[in-house]
Order: structure tokens, then sequence, then C-alpha cells
């Protein structure tokens, strides 16, 4: 996903690696290659030159430190480029921030109401569902009002997804949508539930019978959230949509859909700029549990080829005990990551499943992916590698001369310069990780991080 974005990005990193020195020159050349790709990415075109102006603004007044201290004391040297990403990163942040990503419950002795609108085939009835799981996994009793009766099928999936989910489905032939969603409130209370929510008609494009609808049901049952499902893959379509459906039934926050199959991803860096509303989800994949919150911080790491270390940490949680994973994610940002905790971490991945949606998360394959193109045998070859190492080699890779690189080689079966390569790589990534380790607005949200 956002590689296109990420594009511009790297090409602009990779024209100031290594300056010790920014010139308002070296900034423009930069800026150029990051606005073609936002314009790529359908980022709407007062966003890209409003971002652009803004890091124009601090990059050239920015006074270059080229050494700081980090957390541990330890004076690290950091370049001109590292500068000019941290301001991309701030502002990518800003632009997309700040959310809160909680709904409006009310205490779960009273019913709570969500209504979920969108235009067709924006992904509304399956997010209905993952919005159901996610709220079910919190303690709470869902119950889903199928309101979008002219879609027969959406009828049908909702009852299907309440079926999975093991979760009430209310729906009443021959009413009409308002009434419907009234009487399932009805039906939430007398079956104990203490969330209603509520699957709306979609149309292929807006218009004003599916907007007076709308405003019809909002009124009858005055819902404590309304949230816009957009599909990320139509780009600025998706923020004008937005703006319009702002407009007639003042939204609390949208949520992103398809953004695992969309290169572009413009309308993430838009629709907050645009309308004022935050997103507050999106939407990674098909099944139940492709629902992310949204955090600013981690999409704006991700665009910059880094990877989302936090949103690995939570995957990595619902494998690992929370206490673990606060301290990896501690040791990965801390620059004292070493050989063994990187082979650890990877193992870990392994045990989690389809590999490919965690690697965008993931530090090293985020900033590489090019290069290495990850694969299980890639990974195979690394373990094994890892394998032949001494437990000191391990933890201190800088041990390893020529001659220990040929007995590791000699060991694991692979070739001299494949391990030169995986010690490169490594390398690199404790750099990555010290420049990610530098932003404390990041490191705040990490769980047990101090
Ligand atoms: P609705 O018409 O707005 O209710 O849309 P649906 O919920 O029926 O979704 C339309 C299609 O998009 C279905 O094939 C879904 O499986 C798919 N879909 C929904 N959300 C996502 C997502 O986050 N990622 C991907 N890849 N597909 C999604």
């Amino acid at each position: 996903m956002l590689e296109t974005v990420t594009k511009g990005f790297r090409a602009a990193k990779n024209r100031l690696a290594g300056k010790s020195e920014i010139t308002p020159e070296m900034v423009d050349e930069s800026l150029r290659d990051i606005r073609v790709s936002l314009l790529e990415a359908d980022v709407a075109f007062d966003v890209v030159k409003k971002f652009v102006a803004r890091v124009r603004e601090k990059a050239v007044g920015e006074v270059v430190q080229t050494t700081i201290t980090d957390k541990a004391g330890n004076k690290r040297r950091v370049s001109a480029g590292d500068h000019f990403v941290k301001i991309c990163h701030d502002e990518l942040e800003a632009l997309m921030g700040p959310v809160d990503t909680s709904l409006q419950l009310k205490p779960r002795d009273q019913l709570s109401g969500i209504m979920m609108v969108g235009l067709q085939g924006s992904g509304k009835t399956t997010t209905t569902g993952k919005l159901a799981s996610k709220l079910l996994k919190e303690g709470r009793k869902p119950l889903l009002v199928a309101a979008d009766i002219y879609r027969p099928a959406a009828v049908d999936q909702l009852k299907v997804l309440g079926e999975r989910l093991k979760v009430p489905v209310y729906f009443e032939p021959n009413v009409a949508p308002p009434e419907l969603a009234k009487r399932g409130y009805a039906a939430a209370r007398e079956q104990k539930c203490d969330v209603v929510l509520i699957d709306t008609a979609g149309r292929l494009a807006i218009d004003e019978a599916l907007m007076t609808e709308l405003e019809s049901i909002k009124s009858n049952v005055r819902p404590d959230n309304i949230l816009l499902v957009c599909d990320a893959m139509i780009g600025q379509d998706a923020v004008r949509t937005a703006a319009e459906f702002d407009r007639r039934l003042s939204l609390d926050g949208f949520i992103l859909t398809k953004l695992d199959g969309d290169a572009r991803g413009g309308a993430a860096l838009s629709i907050k700029e645009v309308t004022g509303k935050p997103i507050k989800f999106l939407g990674m994949g098909e099944s139940m549990d492709k629902l992310e919150e949204f955090r600013p911080d981690g999409l704006a790491s991700r665009i910059l080829g880094f990877g989302d270390i936090v949103g690995l940490m939570k995957d990595f949680e619902q494998v690992v005990d929370e206490k673990k994973a606060a301290e990896d994610a501690q040791k990965l940002l801390s620059g004292n990551f070493t050989m063994k905790d990187f082979v650890e971490q990877i193992r870990m991945v392994r045990r989690m499943g389809p590999l490919k949606d965690l690697l965008e998360k993931f530090p090293l394959f985020g900033e590489m992916t090019e290069q290495l193109n990850p694969d299980e045998q890639e990974l195979t070859k690394i373990e094994s590698m890892y394998d032949s190492m001494t437990e000191q080699e391990r933890l201190r890779p800088q041990l390893i001369n020529d001659s220990r690189v040929k007995r590791i080689a000699r060991g694991s079966g692979r070739k001299p310069e494949e391990v030169r390569e995986l010690l490169q790589k490594f390398g690199m990534m404790q750099q990555v990780m010290g420049t990610i380790g530098q932003n404390p607005g990041l490191l705040g949200r990490i769980p047990g991080f101090k």
C-alpha cells in the first residue's frame, strides 16, 4: 500500500543521504520529488501545496545540528537528511491528525448507536461486521440493523456476518429504513443488547433521495456516532464524497477501506485537511479482524518507508505478552537492538500468519522492500546463518570478521557474500531504528515505553 507516496519520500531521502548541510536548492529538489508523488497518489492539489510549503519553511529555516544526545545519554551523529525526514514525518502526522479513535458509547446499561453510511461498494456492510467484531471483543453486545433494503444481497450479507459473529441481525421486509432503524433500537432493548449498528443504503453516487433518507434515519434514532465508510482506492473522489456527506449529516469520522490494496492512498492524506474530520479506522483486508485504529504517526512512518513500529508491536502483542512487546519496542528503538533480537522478531512474525500483511509494518522491510523482496525462503536463509553464529556473535555482530564470515557460511550452507549482506542489512536496520527512536511523539505511544 501507499507505494506511490513512499516513492517520492524515498527519492528525497536518498538525495539528502549523507549530506551534513541542507541548502534551499536541495530542499526544493527534494520537495519536487515529493510533490510529484503526492499528486500521482491523488492527494488533493491544495493539500499538496500546503504540505510542501510547510516543509519548505521548516527545512530552510532549520539550523542543522550534526550531533544529538539520545535517551541513554550517547551522542549520535545525524545527517541533514535525517532532519529533513523528521520534518516530513511531523508534517505528515499533523496533516492527518490529531485523531481520537474512540467511539461515542454510553455506559453499558444504556443503548448506544452507530450509523454507518457510504456509497455502494465502499465496504460499508463488511466494515459494519468488523466494528461489531471489535465491540464484541471489548465486551459489548451489538445488534446489527439491515437498513440497506434496496440491495437484497446486502441484507443477506449482513445476516451471514451476524451468524458468523453470533450477533443478532434485525430486519423486517417492507418497512422504510427510518422506521426500520427505530424498530431495530426497540429490538436491541428487548434482546438486552447495548450497541446498535445500522447498515444503511448506499448508491453509486450521492443523490438527493439517499441523503434525505439518511437524514431522516438520523433524526429518528439520533445515533451517537455517524461514520462514513470510504473506499481509499477512489482517491480524490472519496474526499469529495466525504465533504458532501459531512455537510448533510455532520459526520463523527471516517473509515477508510481497502488500504491494503491501494497503491496511491491519496485520500488518507487529504480527508482530514479538506473536511476537518478525522479518519478513525482503516480497513486492511476483507476478513473481520482487518480493521485498525488509525494512528497518523504510524501511517506517516509507513509513508516515509520506516515501517510502523507501534502497529507492528500491537500485532506482536497478540502473540506475546504485553510486557514482552513493550520491552521489544524499547529495544528496537534504543539502538541496542542485537542480531538475536532481530531473528527473534522474525521468528515471531512467522508465527503470526500471512507474512505479507506484516511486512509493510516491519522496519527492515518497510525500508528496503525493493532490494530485499523477502519471502519465506529469505527468512529461512537468515535463520540458518543465524543458527551458525556463536552466542557472542549474535549479541555483537561487529565481531564477525572475514574468517568468522567464512565459518558461518560453511555452517549454514550459504555463500560468504550472503552472510556479509545480512550483516550489512542488519547494520542499516539499526540505523533506521535510531532515527525512529529520536521521534518522541512515536515513542510516547508505545505501551509501557518510558
Ligand atoms: P457495501 O456495498 O458498501 O456494503 O460494500 P461491501 O461491504 O459489500 O464491500 C464491497 C467489497 O469490498 C467486498 O468484496 C468486500 O469484501 C470488499 N472490502 C471491504 N472492505 C475491504 C478492505 O478493507 N480491504 C479489501 N481488500 N476489501 C474490502
